[in-house]
């Protein structure tokens, strides 16, 4: 008998019938003598709509009220799985994660897991049932409820198979596997069979929410295989696993975007030692994680520093900003949220040279300006108006051929 963990997000229960077809599918799952533990996100549009109405009450709303409000969310669907999976007459019990004893950090809205504590789905495994977990939550030590940040049921999902020790972990979701690029906005997107969690890794860390980083990170520590597949068909989706021999490394394995992120720059700002740490300690005391810094070189004694955060956290960061900018002494700051990072992606890149140059051209080919660089040995991402997101994904896509099917490196 093997343990399944299948984890289903918000456009596969975004409705009464979708969630009836998901108990379905896992049923058919679980009577080919598998034990079955669902996770569950919220219906499609939920989150974002306890965000709209978070944001009617505080201008930022309290981080403590609002994992309340967010988390609610995944109680409902999984509540009706337990309904619908019962009135198909099988045994099924929801678990909130507090009752799962998903133990988590007290850093609302972006939680990190401490420690699962798997016995009471063992149990409830053992006598036969299917136990649905509310994906995206956890709880303080003190006993508060906590979200573990956007995407998060993802996670959830693999620090469950980590705890259960599970023979497998499916992630379903609307399209059937992880590609070159978004499928939604790039229709020559091109599936990847297999990727190795480093290079997921990268992809999900730079904005393919196919898959939530974290859950990726935690994939690769405990070796749980994830396979992510499409919850309206049946075939096979991408794994994602260790690197074997066979795997071919690309120059580029993929091209993602970020809306996720805005700008903010500090002008004349003294050029002294110091200056970075008076700006950047009270950004990560709140907790905010800073992605892209740059500080330009001026000629005197001033210099200009950029940086961008997640926009979710925008207005805090701005808040702080403006403290900050007083203390240091700078001429002014400001601040963008309608930007997007577009970044090009692969391992093959480390022995290769032009990958930059040739992402320049093509964002210049179609009057893109560049606002900032980033570069890794596996990645370049540029920070564009958010705008020509759409139009600088499906250039960089054409001019790398991702569409085409493998194209290893050749010397
Ligand atoms: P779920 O609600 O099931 O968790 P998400 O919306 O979080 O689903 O993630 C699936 C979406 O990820 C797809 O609909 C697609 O638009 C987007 N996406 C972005 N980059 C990629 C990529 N490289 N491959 C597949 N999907 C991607
Ligand atoms: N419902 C949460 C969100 O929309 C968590 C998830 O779907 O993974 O971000
Ligand atoms: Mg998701």
């Amino acid at each position: 008998m093997a343990l399944i963990v299948q984890k289903f997000g918000g456009t596969s229960v975004a409705d009464p019938e979708k969630i009836k077809a998901v108990a379905r599918r896992v049923i058919e799952c679980g009577k080919q003598d598998n034990q079955m533990v669902v996770v569950l996100s919220a219906m499609s549009g939920e989150t974002n709509r306890f965000v709209d109405l978070a944001h009617q009450m505080q201008a930022i709303p309290d981080p403590r009220e609002m994992d309340v409000l967010l988390s609610s969310g995944e109680q409902v669907t999984i509540a009706l799985f337990a309904m619908a999976a019962k009135e198909a007459g099988y045994d099924c019990v929801s678990l909130l994660g507090d009752q799962v004893k998903i133990q988590t950090d007290t850093m609302h809205t972006k939680a990190r897991i401490k420690s699962i504590n798997a016995e009471l789905i063992t149990g409830h495994l053992n006598s036969g049932k299917i136990v649905v977990v509310a994906g995206f939550q956890g709880v303080t030590e003190k006993g508060d409820i906590t979200t573990l940040g956007r995407g998060g049921s993802d996670t959830t999902a693999v620090a469950l198979a980590a705890a259960l020790k599970a023979d497998q972990c499916e992630i379903f979701t609307d399209v059937d596997g992880v590609y070159t690029t978004d499928p939604n906005i790039c229709t020559s997107a091109r599936k990847i069979d297999r990727i190795t969690y480093d290079e997921m890794l990268e992809l999900a860390s730079l904005g393919a929410k196919v898959l939530d980083i974290r859950s990726v990170g935690l994939a690769k520590r405990y070796k749980v295989p994830l396979h992510v597949r499409s919850t309206f068909t049946d075939t096979e989706g991408t794994w994602v696993v260790e690197e074997d021999k066979i795997m071919e490394s690309m120059l580029v394995s993929g091209v993602t975007y970020n809306k996720n992120e805005a700008r903010i720059t500090f002008s004349k700002i003294p050029d002294t030692p110091g200056i970075a740490s008076k700006i950047f300690i009270p950004i990560s005391d709140a907790g905010i994680i800073v992605d892209m810094i740059i500080q330009n070189t001026r000629a005197g004694e001033m210099t200009d520093m950029t940086f961008t955060v997640p926009r979710t956290d925008y207005e805090m960061a701005m808040k702080i900003v403006e403290k900050t900018a007083k203390e240091v002494g700078a001429e002014s700051f400001s601040g963008d949220p309608h930007i997007a990072k577009v970044s090009v992606v692969g391992v093959g890149m480390r022995n290769h040279s032009g990958i930059a140059t040739t992402m320049f051209h093509i964002l210049s080919r179609e009057n893109i300006n560049i606002m900032m660089i980033s570069t890794s040995e596996i990645k370049i991402s540029c920070v564009i108006e958010e705008k020509y997101t759409e139009l600088a994904v499906r250039a960089l896509h054409d001019a790398f051929e991702l569409a085409k099917e493998n194209l290893p490196i050749g010397e």
